[in-house]
């Protein structure tokens, strides 16, 4: 920009205005809503001076949303959990890459796409109730599927995003004609029909109605965790398991994000993503929802992780977690694990 165009914005005042306006604020779309959330973005407005607009919404319909505002999208930021709907965004093209030294940097490359980031992890576990179920049984994901198990187990829906995302990192490690055969196991050894979220079936495995479920991490954490000495009953009457420690490791999902191709402000969406890989960001943005950071150098200090103690995750890239989600519904729809 020259004088001459300097002097047409300060005469006009309201192009002054809508230029700084421009430079200051980044619009982030985020499917995550937790309270800790709140300080992470007042902290990147006091360092940077950028307002953080926040829109929030549920994973699926802030995706159709972008889409359907397509290149008047305001959006610059989009931030979701699991794997599986990060390539739902990318798949409909929503993403920019961003090059970033800092995220190369910080971000294991594991954790990383060319379109977008993780920023924590959470860990997809086996709970058993080790009144109904002996713990030498359910040691690996595969062992799900062993007749043993017959009417034991409890699991959310198979089109979930979360098993779907287990799903595809089976169907990486195994391939695919073991992870159909998983999964036909797996179904015959229900204890119930697929019905509930992850809470849901702790609760059912602590009374009893089914001896062992796979969870997310951060749902057993919370219920480690909660003031109402019910939710800690549930967490004491479950053993949890880190499945396939001594094979490819427990699957690991992820929050994550990156900038749209339609953001306005560009430079302040990355500028954001690079905040949530620093070590402050890091913190808040695990231990809100008792997830572990991406950044290997930074360390939580969470009493019901460290509790679960240390485990080997699987470091299959993320973008092959995601990718392969869509072949798993396949072979999970032909196994009957819906
Ligand atoms: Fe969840």
């Amino acid at each position: 920009m020259n004088f001459r165009h300097l002097a047409i914005l300060a005469a006009t005042g309201l192009g002054a205005q809508s230029a700084l306006a421009q430079q200051a604020v980044v619009n982030l779309y985020t499917a995550r809503h937790y309270q800790t959330d709140e300080a992470l973005y007042a902290k990147f407005e006091k360092a940077t001076g950028i307002k953080v607009n926040r829109i929030e919404g549920k994973e699926d319909e802030l995706i159709e949303r972008i889409r359907s505002e397509g290149a008047n999208s305001p959006a610059d930021v989009f931030i979701t959990v699991d794997a599986s709907r990060l390539a739902k965004a990318e798949q409909l093209g929503l993403f920019a890459p961003v090059k970033s030294k800092v995220l190369e940097q910080r971000i294991p490359a594991h954790l990383r796409t060319a379109d977008w980031f993780s920023f924590s992890l959470r860990a997809r576990v086996i709970v058993y109730n080790s009144a109904l179920v002996n713990g030498a049984d359910v040691q690996t994901y595969e062992d799900l599927a062993n007749p043993r198990l017959k009417g034991r187990i409890c699991v959310r829906e198979g089109n979930h995003p979360y098993n779907l995302s287990l799903g595809s990192a089976i169907l990486a490690h195994d391939g695919t004609a073991r992870t159909e055969a998983w999964a036909r196991g797996l179904v015959a050894n229900l204890a119930r029909a697929p019905k509930g979220g992850d809470t849901d079936q702790l609760k059912s495995v602590a009374a009893g109605e089914c001896g062992v479920a796979v969870a997310n991490s951060y749902y057993v954490a919370r219920l480690m965790r909660s003031d109402k000495p019910e939710d800690r009953k549930v967490a004491d009457a479950l053993t949890v398991v880190w499945p396939n420690q001594k094979s490819w490791g427990t699957h690991v999902n992820v929050s994550g994000g990156g900038m749209l191709k339609s953001a306005p402000n560009k430079a302040n969406a990355q500028k954001l993503l690079e905040f949530f890989a620093s070590d402050e960001a890091q913190v808040y943005f695990a231990d809100g929802n008792n997830e572990w950071p991406v950044v290997k150098s930074v360390k939580v200090r969470n009493p019901a992780l460290d509790k679960l103690g240390p485990f080997k995750a699987d470091e299959l890239p993320i973008g092959k977690v995601s990718s392969g989600t869509a072949e798993a519904q396949k072979i999970f729809d032909r196994a009957g694990f819906m």
